[in-house]
This record gives C-alpha cells, sequence and structure tokens, in this order.
C-alpha cells in the first residue's frame, strides 16, 4: 500500500495538482467568509455554523488535518496550496539570506500567540466567518511576504505555525518520510535532492526546508512536498536501480516521540501555550467548565469594568493560554524538588515537556470529534446559502429546525472521547518512564508521573463528569 502510495507521489502532477485544487476551494471558502460580515453576537452563534467556510474550515477543514497529522503525519503540507503561492514568491522574490533569529524558531511561536491573542480572543476568527477570511487572507499575505524576500521555502520551515503544530503531532505518526538505503545516498555523486539548480522549481524540486533526506530521523519538518522523490528520481548522474531513495515509510505509532528528542526553547513555549489553548478548546464545550474557565479571568475583569474586547481578550488570553500552563507545568517539577535532588528547571521543561504531546494531541483529537459531529445537522441546509445568513435568520426565527443527532451517535462520541483521552494519558505515562529511565534519577522522578496525572486528569474528570454522569 505504502509502496503504492510513494509511486502515486511520483507521477508528475503529483501532489502539486492537489495543491491548485485545494488553492481553488481555499479562495472558495475566504470568498463565503468576507460575503458574511456580522458582529452581533447572537446572529454570530448560528452564522458560524451555517456558513460554508467557516463550518468547512473550522468544524472539518482543521479537525481532519490534526487527526491526519497524529496518525500519518504531515500530510496536510502535501496539498497546501499556501505552499505554491510562498515557493511561486521565493522563485521571483530576494532571495536574502535568513537572519538568525528566523532560524531560531521564536518567529513561529510568536505568530502563533499573535494568533491567539489577536485572532482568537481578540477578532474570534474561529467564530466569526468574516474575520475567518482575514485570516485566512493574512497567512497567505505573511506567506507572500516571507517568500518575497527570503531564500528557499522559508515561510513552511520557519514561519508557518499550522505546519509546526501539525509536525509536533506528527511525532506520533504511523508514516514518516525517510530514505530506503542511506549507502546510496553516502555514494551518489549528484546530490539532486538538495542542488541548487533545482531549488526554485515548482514541481521537480530540491528540498526547500533545509533538509537532506538521508539525515532525516524525525517527521516534525519534511512537509512532504516529494520534491527530493522526483528530483532524485529523474536527475541522476548514474542511472541507479535503487533511486528514487525517499519514500513514504512505515514507521511504527508514536516511533517519534520514543525517540525522547527534547524540546527546543521556542518549541517549549509554543507546546506550553498549546497545553493551555486545548484546555479551553474542550472545557468551553460544558456549560460547567465553560463557566469556570470564565471565572478567574472575569474575577479580574469586573473590578476594572474592562469592557474592551482587546484588553478584555488579552487578560483572558494571558491567564488560560500562558498561566494555567505554566503552573500545571510546574506542578511536578516543584514536588520532586521537595521530594529530593532533581534536574534544572530548564531541563525539566525541554526534556519532560514531551510528556505532554500525547495529551494535548489526545485532547484536539476529542475536540476534532466534538466539532465535526455536532456540526452534522447544519450540512442538510449548507449548499441552498453558502453564505449561511439567510439560513441562520430562518434558524433564529424558528422556520428551521435543526435535526438533533441521534442516541448511538451522541454515545459513540462519548466513548471515543473518553477512550483517546485515556490512550493519551497511557503514552504520555509511558513517555515519562522512558525519560525517567534515560535520566537515572531515582526517587524524586517519580513526581513526574504527574504530568499524566495532573494535565490528564483535567481533560479525564471533565469529560466523565459531562458525558457519563
Ligand atoms: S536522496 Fe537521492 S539524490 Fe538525494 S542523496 Fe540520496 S540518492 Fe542522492
Ligand atoms: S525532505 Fe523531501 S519531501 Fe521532505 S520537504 Fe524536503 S524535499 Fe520535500
Amino acid at each position: 500500500m505504502l509502496k503504492q502510495i510513494s509511486r502515486a507521489i511520483s507521477w508528475s502532477f503529483m501532489p502539486v495538482s492537489l495543491k491548485y485544487l485545494s488553492l481553488v476551494a481555499y479562495v472558495i471558502l475566504i470568498i463565503t467568509g468576507l460575503a458574511a460580515y456580522s458582529t452581533d453576537a447572537a446572529f454570530l452563534r448560528e452564522l458560524r455554523n451555517t456558513n460554508l467556510g467557516n463550518l468547512i474550515v473550522w468544524s472539518y477543514w482543521w479537525p481532519v488535518i490534526i487527526v491526519l497529522a497524529i496518525f500519518f503525519g504531515r500530510i496536510w503540507c502535501m496539498i497546501c496550496p499556501v505552499e505554491i503561492i510562498t515557493t511561486f514568491f521565493a522563485k521571483i522574490g530576494l532571495k536574502r539570506k535568513r537572519p538568525k533569529w528566523l532560524l531560531s524558531g521564536w518567529a513561529i511561536t510568536v505568530f502563533y500567540i499573535l494568533i491567539l491573542f489577536v485572532g482568537i480572543q481578540g477578532f474570534a476568527i474561529h467564530r466569526n466567518p468574516f474575520f475567518m477570511a482575514i485570516y485566512l487572507l493574512a497567512i497567505v499575505g505573511v506567506s507572500i511576504l516571507v517568500g518575497s524576500i527570503y531564500e528557499k521555502n522559508t515561510f513552511c520551515r520557519y514561519v508557518c505555525p499550522v505546519g509546526y503544530l501539525l509536525g509536533l503531532y506528527s511525532r506520533l505518526s504511523f508514516l514518516g518520510w525517510r530514505v530506503k538505503d542511506k549507502n546510496v545516498c553516502a555514494t551518489c555523486k549528484d546530490k539532486s535532492c538538495i542542488h541548487k539548480k533545482y531549488q526554485y522549481n515548482l514541481n521537480y524540486k530540491s528540498c526547500g526546508v533545509d533538509l537532506y533526506p538521508a539525515n532525516i530521523t524525525d517527521n516534525s519538518r519534511c512537509i512532504l512536498c516529494a520534491g527530493c522523490l522526483k528530483t532524485c528520481s529523474s536527475y541522476q548522474s548514474q542511472p541507479n536501480e535503487n533511486r528514487p531513495n525517499p519514500h513514504l515509510t512505515y514507521i511504527g505509532f508514536a516511533n517519534d516521540l520514543f525517540r525522547l528528542k527534547p524540546l527546543k526553547m521556542a518549541e517549549m513555549v509554543f507546546v506550553l501555550v498549546v497545553s493551555g489553548f486545548v484546555i479551553s478548546e474542550i472545557w468551553s464545550e460544558w456549560s460547567v467548565t465553560d463557566k469556570f474557565l470564565g471565572f478567574i479571568p472575569n474575577l479580574i475583569l469586573t473590578p476594572f469594568s474592562q469592557n474592551n474586547n482587546f484588553i478584555g481578550g488579552f487578560i483572558k488570553g494571558s491567564i488560560i493560554f500562558a498561566i494555567i500552563p505554566l503552573i500545571i507545568w510546574l506542578v511536578p517539577f516543584l514536588i520532586s524538588r521537595l521530594i529530593g535532588k532533581t534536574i534544572k528547571i530548564k531541563e525539566y521543561f525541554l526534556k519532560y515537556g514531551i510528556a505532554f504531546i500525547p495529551i494535548i494531541a489526545a485532547a484536539h483529537i476529542d475536540k476534532s470529534i466534538l466539532k465535526s459531529t455536532s456540526r452534522i445537522p447544519y450540512f442538510e441546509h449548507l449548499f441552498d446559502d453558502i453564505t449561511g445568513v439567510s439560513t441562520a435568520q430562518k434558524i433564529i426565527d424558528e422556520e428551521i429546525v435543526l435535526q438533533q443527532n441521534p442516541f448511538w451517535l451522541n454515545f459513540v462520541v462519548s466513548l471515543l472521547l473518553t477512550l483517546v483521552i485515556v490512550i493519551g494519558i497511557g503514552l504520555s505515562i509511558k513517555v515519562v518512564k522512558l525519560i525517567n529511565q534515560k535520566q537515572g534519577l531515582e526517587k524524586s522522578t517519580k513526581s513526574f508521573y504527574l504530568i499524566p496525572v495532573v494535565y490528564g486528569s483535567i481533560f479525564l474528570i471533565m469529560i466523565l463528569a459531562w458525558r457519563w454522569l
């Protein structure tokens, strides 16, 4: 099966033709979003589900690419339309060398934090079709800007937070992009896969994201463009039947994660913020936990009569995306300190930070399940009115009554939510165990099991109380 997929990817029109198709879809979704401007909160509550762009982007596209990344790697990047846009502008652009700060990875973390604070908290891009469209346009705008200034594919490797998040989740993937035989690469004279001559081709191109296929040991950076597969096959200085060497292969579930590669500082901050983001994503699904989520921020905001959306959003965002996760991350470390000799705080954050990833991924899968199933009733009316404006009004006026999902579906959803989070906690326990064994520390490392216990409980207890009691 994987052989066939690798062969299909090597066809001249693949995967590039899929990118053009997704570009068309991308444009349609943006247009439908732009056509549905509203700032009325009550109206937006329906419009976000009746507008084609908003519904597809947040309830289906986003959940699907997350789940695909967790099981199969960065499959979305293979067909992402933004990649061809930025590659085109890199081809005609200034091709400047990338500065150190860009190569450090901090640009992605800062961009992601900006999206959370300005996009999600300020403009509610996940709930407002118009601002969702502006967000998609902004991503394209940044990709054009970065592509026009810097050499190679700088946007996909060093700026795009979507790809970065998918790269993080692809540590769990069954599949990976590797070479079949490293010896073939060792004796290869042309090194077509990384040759400058092919760097700015739009299809048969050498690697634009600074990878050398023979050295790829994890899934996080490769955008599965298949460029190296094609150059390796087509530009051989001496015919070699063992080429093309790069291919999609089975590496085993969570193989990358169990290799225990520590996070870099910028990556760690990114993971910490995502760990807070998924709490808000899951807790906002149930009215009880949703109220609790707003409790502390409201406590701070009310005495100052702070009604400004942006300041309020910033304070709320800081608490949910930074302070709460930071406290959760610190608990196991502080207890390990109380128990005995332990590692330094920086080492803890970078090494043990990866133990949060399976639970974050599990929570994200849960959110995907909830989003995609709860929006099924809206589909019936979606294509009668793709902007969703009149459908939303009819729902509010009770001219349209939405069907409820059947009981069995809700039961299956509850089962899946619980199972997925339990698996996430189990994987996290295994990661802590492996790191502890590697660290060789005795008593104090036991407290690091609090990572799956404390962080996992935040989701598991909520799901049990909400779906089963
Ligand atoms: S991937 Fe192909 S082109 Fe690149 S070094 Fe290996 S054999 Fe050569
Ligand atoms: S390693 Fe190959 S498939 Fe991966 S990004 Fe580079 S050229 Fe594309």
